[in-house]
């Protein structure tokens, strides 16, 4: 483990006020080649493409791992590239609802 008080290791460098970020909503490209939808793996270009759709600003670690800003609520967070929020409810069910843009 390399992260210190709450400290990410980023470009070699220690970075604070980040989080771990949610990436459950991470899902493998039927029309890659590298990804594997059956057994759910994404690979890392589709990965880091959809990473970076919905959180232009988050970061990947030199641990390999994404982190985002600390209060970022990356549950609720609108997707950049649509008009849609989407809201995790029900984590163990894996229930989603989806709200046309909110006013
Ligand atoms: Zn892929």
């Amino acid at each position: 483990m390399t992260q210190r008080d709450d400290g990410f290791i980023y470009d070699d460098k220690i970075i604070y006020g980040y989080k771990y970020m949610n990436i459950d909503f991470i899902e493998p490209d039927k029309n890659c080649n590298q990804c594997d939808s059956i057994n759910d793996y994404c690979c890392f270009e589709c990965e880091h493409i959809q990473v970076k759709n919905k959180h232009p600003n988050s970061k990947y670690t030199d641990d390999c791992q994404w982190i985002i800003k600390e209060g970022t609520d990356d549950t609720t967070e609108k997707y950049s590239y649509d008009d849609y929020q989407v809201v995790y409810t029900d984590k163990d069910n894996n229930t989603w609802l989806v709200f046309k843009t909110f006013i």
